[in-house]
């Protein structure tokens, strides 16, 4: 494979950061991945693997490679009398995937629709959305070990999934480059609408009965109608996680601002709304430059056409700051920088 050189990556990152990699590939098998990893040349430089770019902040040019992982493929790979198991490419779109299943008449990735980004990154996060996470349909993944490019399975277990959250960011940060994702997903349906916005939505539809489609073209009808499109505002979605927090600490909040939306979270804990918590700071609709609080949905940070990386981190640790000030918590980056 011959990768390009100062290749621009500004549309390969939906925050549009205008930055640059020394050498850009693009690989469509585990073959030509194993091929860049072995690549004397990349040796002891960057190396940043890139899927959709919808969780990426690039702050800085690139002095190493950027992959980009584009392997295809979606194959039902086995099937029982009550679960079908769907293996897809790292590189399949995510939405597309969803839909497919959906085609398939297939359950439990339909609260996931319109997530951006692609099918490899998904586990990166344990992506959730509405009630739903991957974890809750995972089966397993294949990764090739940067190390040796050795390919390795993980099962559920194995990826410690955790809130937005699993070992690919944590111990194997920078490890492992995942280049399928098998879902085991339902013939008969389990519907997640306890999100209230989700049953609002399909009475707003006309909808009389449940189905995965009805669901999931609820899904989309809420998310095209509140969240700001990359294609026209730069951005990575939430910037932050939303904390989770001792009761303790939410009891004695919620004396002080009764209105302040809380749900349960594991072992003792809290969750918060951290949009909530950056509004209530005073942060909902701020720019300074290009860098910016969209107006309608305090936990996405955007880019009004020039931001750098650095004008986007000094808006976040200034967000970071007053929250900590105000309520005593620290709101994590759920965005990866580079
Ligand atoms: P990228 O941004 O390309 O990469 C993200 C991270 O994963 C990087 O660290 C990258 O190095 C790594 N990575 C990517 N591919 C691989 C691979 N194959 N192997 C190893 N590492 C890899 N997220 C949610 O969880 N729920 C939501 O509802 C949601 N809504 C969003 C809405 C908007 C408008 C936007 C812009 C983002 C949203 N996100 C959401 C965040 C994002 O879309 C997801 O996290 C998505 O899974 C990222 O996929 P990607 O391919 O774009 O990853
Ligand atoms: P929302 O419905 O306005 O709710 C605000 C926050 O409250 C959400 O983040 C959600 O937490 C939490 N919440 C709401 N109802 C809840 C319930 N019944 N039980 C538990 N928690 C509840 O959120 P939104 O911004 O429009 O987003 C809708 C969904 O899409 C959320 O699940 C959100 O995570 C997801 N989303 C994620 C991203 C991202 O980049 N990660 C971007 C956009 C949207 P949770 O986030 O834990 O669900």
């Amino acid at each position: 494979m011959q990768p390009q050189s100062n290749y621009p990556l500004r549309k390969l990152n939906t925050f549009g950061m205008d930055v640059s990699a020394r050498y850009f590939a693009s690989a469509g098998s585990i073959g030509e991945i194993q091929e860049l990893l072995l690549d004397s040349r990349f040796r002891g430089l960057d190396q940043v693997i890139l899927g959709g770019g919808s969780n990426v902040l690039l702050s800085r040019d690139i002095n190493g490679l950027v992959l980009k992982n584009d392997i295809r493929g979606i194959f039902k790979i086995r099937e029982d009398e009550r679960y079908a198991w769907v293996q897809a490419g790292a590189g399949e779109p995510w939405h597309p995937f969803v839909r497919h299943t959906i085609g398939l008449g297939l359950a439990g990735l339909e609260n996931l629709s319109l997530i951006p980004g692609n099918t490899g990154a998904a586990p990166m996060q344990n992506i959730g959305a509405y009630g739903v996470e991957l974890k809750d349909v995972f089966e397993e993944l294949e990764a090739l070990d940067r190390t040796d490019g050795s390919l390795v399975r993980f099962g559920v277990r194995d990826c410690e999934f955790g809130y937005r959250d699993s070992i690919f960011k944590g111990k194997f940060r920078d490890r492992f480059i995942i280049v399928t994702v098998t879902v085991r997903l339902s013939k008969i349906p389990e519907f997640h609408i306890e999100y209230g916005a989700i049953t609002r939505e399909l009475e707003a539809m006309g909808v009389s009965g449940l189905t995965i489609d009805g669901i999931s073209q609820a899904v989309m009808r809420i998310r095209s109608s509140k969240l700001p499109d990359p294609a026209l505002i730069g951005n990575a979605g939430s910037f932050f996680k939303n904390p989770e927090c001792p009761a303790s600490l939410v009891e004695a909040l919620k004396d002080q601002y009764p209105e302040m939306p809380v749900y349960p979270a594991a072992e003792g804990k809290m969750k918060m709304a951290a949009g909530w918590l950056i509004e209530k700071a005073g942060w909902k609709g701020y720019r300074k430059g290009d860098a910016g609080v969209h107006p309608l949905q305090a936990l996405v940070l955007v880019n009004y056409g020039h931001a750098k990386g650095e004008e986007i981190l000094e808006l976040a640790g200034r967000i970071q700051a007053s929250v900590e000030e105000m309520f005593k918590i620290s709101l994590e980056r759920e965005v990866n920088v580079y």
